[in-house]
């Protein structure tokens, strides 16, 4: 059976702004406290479409990559910049300190070995997905972009990890689909060999911790969520307060794990998923968009409800910009 991948486009890309959207309101609480709102979510934004209004920073910045590879036909640092530098006058909404800080020097002509701070935080992995959709049938120039791309505004080792995994899982994902399957053990495989055999030991690190979710699959979201919150998080930015709560820390580490916890734990359909990545507790609305990409990437946008679709801002300009995105590799590749 052949695969619609301008379909996988599209269903990436706004998978991200729905997870992003859905997951807004619910920004630094906790997951038991998310879920004392409703008893059913779908009924919920039903009822208070106007919580739902906006997207975050993780579509922004998402569409913003999308452009940048349209205009460069490809990666290109000038053009990178220039995009997340016009993301400061969108403007930015709920962004992470590394993010804003080296971008805001980027705009004054600091280079970026400058300008780029020593941050581990998610805000490069959550903008990876349209690196993922554009360098799928380039493997090697996947993992080069992702490094690239990253190391413009996030420094850490970490950060450069996480944009590679994802975006490796999203390349993986769209060969597949609901009808297929996959083989989980075999996307473990295609992440863990993505980052191994590097001189870094936070490389080495988020790999053993793979290893740890990968034996961890099947217990409760709750648990699961409890257990991989803080994970590779380390003094002073471990939260002792939030110690065996469900409160995804927004390293990125951490945020990826329970991305990737949640999405594989919810396989059966994509409302369910992007419904649980949401509402994770902690940086809900980044675990909402780097899950929402791998739900997006499997589920294609033939799977997504039109409701969901619709109730993002802007959907018809983020279904565009996939399409050109997909153009861009079709011609290519
Ligand atoms: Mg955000």
């Amino acid at each position: 059976m052949s695969i619609d991948l301008l379909d996988k486009f599209q269903g990436t890309l706004i998978s991200v702004a729905i997870g992003d959207t859905l997951g807004c309101p619910f920004q630094g609480k906790l997951r038991k406290d998310i879920y004392s709102y409703f008893k059913d979510f779908r009924e919920f934004i039903n009822e208070y479409k106007d919580v739902f209004k906006t997207y975050t920073d993780d579509t922004q910045l998402t569409l913003h990559t999308a452009k940048a590879l349209i205009q460069g036909n490809g990666f290109n640092t000038n053009n990178f910049i220039s995009e997340y530098v016009r993301w400061l006058d969108d403007p930015p909404i709920g962004p992470g300190y590394g993010c804003i800080s080296s971008i805001r020097k980027l705009k004054y002509g600091v280079s970026w070995k400058e300008a780029a701070s020593n941050s581990g935080g998610n805000g490069t992995v959550m903008r990876i997905a349209p690196i993922g959709l554009f360098y799928s049938q380039d493997l090697k120039g996947l993992k080069t972009t992702a490094i690239k791309s990253s190391i413009i505004t996030h420094s850490h080792p970490a950060a450069s990890a996480g944009a590679i995994v994802i975006a490796r899982a999203i390349a993986y994902l769209i060969n597949k689909s609901p009808e297929t399957g996959f083989s989980k053990d075999e996307l473990f495989e295609v992440m863990i060999s993505s980052i191994s055999g590097s001189q870094e030991d936070i490389w080495e690190e988020f790999i053993e911790i793979l290893y740890k979710l990968k034996e961890n699959l099947n217990i409760p979201i709750e648990a699961g969520l409890i257990k991989f919150s803080q994970a590779g998080v380390k003094s002073p930015y471990f939260i002792e307060q939030f110690l065996g709560q469900a409160f995804v820390h927004p390293y990125t580490i951490s945020t990826v794990i329970c991305s990737l916890f949640i999405f594989l734990n919810t396989l059966s359909s994509y409302e369910d998923c992007i419904f649980k990545l949401a509402t994770a507790g902690g940086d809900s609305d980044t675990v909402g968009a780097i899950g929402g990409s791998l739900a997006g990437a499997y589920f294609g946008l033939k799977n997504i409800p039109d409701e969901l679709t619709k109730l993002v801002k802007n959907y018809k300009k983020i279904l565009r910009i996939s399409e050109e995105l997909y153009y861009k590799f079709e011609k290519r590749y």
